[in-house]
């Protein structure tokens, strides 16, 4: 049942229906039922003759045995279902909605109230569906009869106007037109409104007018031509570049004309052009993100590599700098030590990270730091060569050593200079040794004097510069007195004392830095005198002589003194080299030996 009525209502029918004449025939029938509530209100009332404005609507129903007659059957009725059943009974009607109302009309009876039903029309009309309102009526002599008000709910028409206006597919209707039995072209009957919004036309520029009208470089013309002749619908999609649109076409072919519903598609095409970009866009883009991450990659390889290289290059090069036995620096330009090796820190008392990047004058007093500043700056002007020099420095850690310093501008990237690297080796010892050497090579071990071989080089010296520059210098020599005698007396080693005693004595007596004392025998000693002429020597000589005279030597056998002699010569112009002159010294010294000893003697000139 429920394909048939969608709709059945037994109360509140005024309020839900809006049939104003379904209305006004249910007031009325209320009203006389509330009038007289023993009874059904009178058929009389609503006979089609006392309703003439709503008699095409009504039918008029007699119950008979099971069925009911039809005493009445309204024109209008006949017209729209399409056929007439004045005359007949319910029984002719042999159908499921048949026997549903023969049900309704006893349930409306039995019940003595109005029933209102919406129903879908079951034979081929123009009708869609009814609506119907069943009155039970008293008839004549109280016989329960029934009026029925009937009435299309919806006609096909209506709903065709309402699927073409509400259709956001275009549809248009075209009528063929033929020549010589050929389809040629299509009026159009009529559009709906889409089709006009997408055509972009005034429906009265359409309707009346044919489609190579409308569209003159019309084309696929043949599928209007088959769809016609076979009958069978197509679909297709369509450009129109007048439109500017591309549209979704279906064509069918029905009731002898061609029914073309057409969608615009063209934003949707639109959307998937740009989507079949975008997706392009993003294929490309995908492929060069896949490029870059591989160049990535590489590149990150790359850079892991030489990190790991500039790791092993730096690894290396501490390892090296460390393995060097030598401190080692590289001070930057700016004054900051940039790398040390622990060696150099050792100097300080430190580790390597604790001086590495400080300035060298945070270090270092400040008398130092000019002094190593001012040999870098003369590197750094001379930036090809290398730096070697002895120095003696001082570190907080290593006082008062001496080094030979190695230095060399290191040049950065950019072929700037970008600092000193230097080493430092320890000579202390060396220089040491080398100063003892030079000292035991020049110096009586006994005496600490200087040895013959000094005097001679410097009595040398002297003899040049007297002849070169006619300068005056003068020699004396000096021999003690009975030297045998105290030997023998006191013994070898006392006689040594004695040697030592007197070397303090004349030394003592030596003013002038120049002059110079040197043991040029067992005990005889030498005495060059510079810028000295005979007068300032032999006063020189005798003084020395009195202060020996009169110095005491402590022996064991108790104080003793000793005398000396002297020989005085001056070096001359004649003079070619220094032995002449230390023979007339020695001469002179002879005759003072031969005159008693203890006495001055002057060299003949
Ligand atoms: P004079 O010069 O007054 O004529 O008498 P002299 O006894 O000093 O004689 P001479 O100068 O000829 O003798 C040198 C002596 O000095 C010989 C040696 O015994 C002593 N003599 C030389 N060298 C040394 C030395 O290094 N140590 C000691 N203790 N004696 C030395
Ligand atoms: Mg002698
Ligand atoms: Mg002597």
């Amino acid at each position: 049942m429920a394909n048939i009525v969608h709709t059945e209502i037994r109360e509140s029918i005024d309020r839900l229906v809006e049939n104003r004449n379904i209305r006004a025939l249910f007031k009325t029938w209320e009203t006389l039922r509330n009038n007289d509530p023993e009874r059904l209100p009178s058929y009389d009332r609503f006979a089609p003759s006392h309703e003439p404005g709503m008699s095409d609507q009504l039918m008029v129903l007699v119950p008979g045995g099971d069925d009911f007659h039809y005493r009445f059957y309204g024109r209008g009725i006949a017209t729209q279902a399409g056929f007439d059943m004045t005359g007949k009974s319910t029984a002719d009607f042999d159908s499921e909605v048949g026997r549903w109302f023969q049900s309704k009309y006893r349930d409306a009876l039995a019940l003595g109230r109005p029933i209102y039903t919406a129903h879908n029309a079951l034979h081929a009309s123009a009708i869609v569906s009814w609506e119907r309102l069943i009155l039970p009526v008293e008839g004549p002599e109280g016989a329960p009869w029934i009026v029925c008000y009937n009435e299309p709910l919806d006609s096909k028409s209506d709903l065709y106007d309402g699927i073409l206006a509400a259709s956001l597919d275009g549809i248009a209707l075209f009528r063929p037109r033929f020549e010589k039995d050929r389809l040629v072209d299509l009026d159009i009957v009529a559009v709906n409104r889409s089709a006009v919004e997408i055509v972009g036309r005034p429906e009265a520029e359409l309707v009346g007018h044919s489609l190579r009208e409308i569209v003159p470089d019309l084309k696929g013309f043949e599928v209007y031509e088959r769809v016609w002749t076979t009958g069978k619908g197509e679909r297709f999609e369509s450009e129109q570049p007048m439109l500017g649109k591309t549209l979704n076409v279906s064509v069918g072919r029905a009731a002898g004309k061609l029914i073309v519903t057409f969608a615009d598609i063209t934003e949707i095409r639109e959307a998937q052009a740009q989507l079949e970009h975008q997706h392009n866009e993003l294929l490309y883009t995908n492929e060069t993100l896949r490029e870059q991450a591989g160049m990535l990659v590489d590149l990150a390889e790359d850079k892991s590599r030489a990190e790991s290289e500039a790791r092993r290059a730096g690894r290396f090069v501490e390892q090296l700098l460390e393995a060097v036995p030598l401190p080692l620096f590289y001070r930057l330009r700016d004054g900051c030590l940039g790398l040390v090796n622990s060696s150099y820190a050792a100097l300080y008392g430190r580790m390597p990270d604790e001086i590495t990047g400080h300035p060298l004058a945070e270090l270092l007093p400040r008398d130092l730091v000019a002094r190593i500043d001012a040999m870098d700056e003369t590197l750094y002007s001379a930036p090809d060569t290398v730096q070697t020099y002895e120095t003696d420095l001082s570190f907080p850690h290593a006082q008062d050593r001496r080094f030979v310093m190695n230095k060399a501008a290191i040049r950065g990237d950019t072929d700037a200079v970008t600092g000193v690297l230097g080493t430092l080796v320890d000579v202390t010892e060396r220089h040491h040794l080398a100063q003892e050497l030079e000292r035991l090579a020049t110096t009586d071990p006994l005496t600490g004097l200087f040895n013959r071989r000094v005097l001679l080089s410097r009595a040398s010296e002297m003899v040049e510069r007297v002849r070169r520059y006619d300068r005056e210098a003068s020699i004396v020599m000096l021999d003690i007195d009975h030297f045998k005698a105290i030997n023998d007396e006191l013994g070898h080693d006392i006689g040594d004392q004695v040697l030592i005693r007197l070397a303090e004595v004349v030394r003592g007596t030596l003013r002038k830095a120049g002059d110079l004392v040197a043991r040029v025998g067992g005990e005889e000693f030498a005495i060059l005198l510079p810028e000295t002429g005979i007068k300032g020597a032999m006063v020189l000589a005798e003084r020395l002589r009195v202060a020996i005279e009169e110095s005491e030597v402590a022996t064991p056998a108790g104080p003793r003194r000793i005398t000396a002699s002297f020989g005085v010569a001056t070096i001359n112009g004649g003079d070619t080299s220094v032995d002449t002159a230390m023979k007339r010294a020695d001469e002179a010294l002879y005759q003072a030996k031969e005159a008693g000893r203890n006495r001055v003697t002057r060299a003949a000139a």
